[in-house]
């Protein structure tokens, strides 16, 4: 039997990164997590702690990171990443997108480590080309109140192809756009859970603005797919993961109160600062170097992830508006 792969996901407790453990867990990888836990949940990975090829790390990655052995590959996921997280936890939101990548590139190098790095649509902020091209540059206001995580995220893939380039590191960015599912945080403000957590408790649903910016969601198993494909695939650039499939907020929110069958109404609460209007990927690059399109419609996505909430306990469903995250914050 040939030895097994030697992979680190930083952010292991988090939605993206504990679904990534479980697929590279199930694909016989021996899957190293690293979180520091100030929005990652242990939940998401107690499942795995019983297993010889799963070790998990309680640790910042914004500090210096020490790993034993080899590595073949490094997936940097660690990142606060609902707008309300990253109002919170401005700084570190800051700090894992550059000190963090930089410790996971600088390992990179030192264990010739592949990184591939979880980017995001921010990076095109509130975009004037549309749907998004990875060719874009972007309209992000760097002092609003997004800028904390959209600055960080660019920097990180300016860092990432600064060690591509001057020290030859294999790197790949993926940018992901809005992805739902299991795992995700019933009171992470982003509008899936909020939507969903507001049906299941029988309050009503708050749109943002007049509800006509529009999203497309992607469900977590197709990005998983996007995210394998692009590992192991040989193109260093970005490349854009996410599910074409466009509505506005006004319309999911009548989406989610079909599903759910809530009797509650949609109330309208103001739009946030630099909130983007649209959002849509371009995915013709994932569709031809990597063979890859979401395969998941979002009726479908959507019943899968409402069974997950409707399993999670009432404590947790009635559970304050945010996690108590406070007593991890290192400052
Ligand atoms: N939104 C909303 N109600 C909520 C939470 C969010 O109308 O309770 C809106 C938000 O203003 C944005 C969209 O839903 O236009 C998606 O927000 P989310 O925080 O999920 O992610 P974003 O794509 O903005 O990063």
């Amino acid at each position: 039997m040939s030895e097994r792969k030697r992979i680190l996901i930083t952010g292991a407790a988090g939605f993206l990164g504990s679904n990534l453990c479980d697929m590279f867990i199930e694909k016989d990888y021996h899957v190293i997590g690293m979180d520091n836990l100030i929005t990652g949940r242990m939940e998401n990975i107690e499942h795995l702690f019983k297993l010889e090829n799963f070790e998990f790390y309680h640790h910042d990655v914004s500090k210096f990171i020490h790993v034993p052995g080899k590595l073949d590959y490094i997936l940097h996921f660690a990142s606060p990443a609902s707008p309300i997280d990253y109002l919170k936890i401005p700084i570190q939101t800051l700090k894992v997108g550059s000190l963090g990548i930089h410790n996971c590139l600088g390992l990179a190098k030192a264990k010739n480590a592949r990184v591939l790095i979880a980017s995001t649509s921010e990076v095109y902020g509130d975009p004037e080309v549309h749907p998004q091209t990875e060719e874009y540059w972007g309209h992000v206001n760097p002092v609003g109140p997004r800028g904390v995580y959209d600055e960080a995220k660019r920097f990180q893939e300016a860092m990432t192809m600064a060690y591509h380039t001057f020290h030859g590191v294999e790197t790949r960015i993926v940018r992901i756009f809005n992805t739902y599912g299991p795992r995700m945080r019933l009171n992470d403000g982003r509008v899936l859970p909020a939507f969903i957590g507001q049906a299941l408790r029988g309050e009503d649903l708050t749109v943002f603005g007049d509800g006509s910016q529009t999203r497309s969601f992607c469900y977590v198993d197709d990005l998983l797919d996007g995210i394998y494909r692009l590992l192991h695939s040989d193109y260093a650039h970005p490349v854009n993961i996410g599910n074409p499939s466009e509505i506005t907020i006004r319309e999911f929110a009548d989406e989610i109160i079909q599903l759910t069958g809530t009797t509650q109404k949609v109330i309208y609460k103001e739009l946030p600062v630099n909130d983007p209007k649209q959002r849509r990927p371009d995915i013709t690059k994932a569709q031809e170097i990597l063979g890859w399109e979401p395969k998941i419609d979002r009726a479908e996505g959507l019943k899968r992830t409402y069974e997950y909430f409707k399993s999670l306990s009432d404590e947790e469903l009635n559970r304050s508006s945010h996690n108590n995250f406070d007593k991890y914050i290192t400052r």
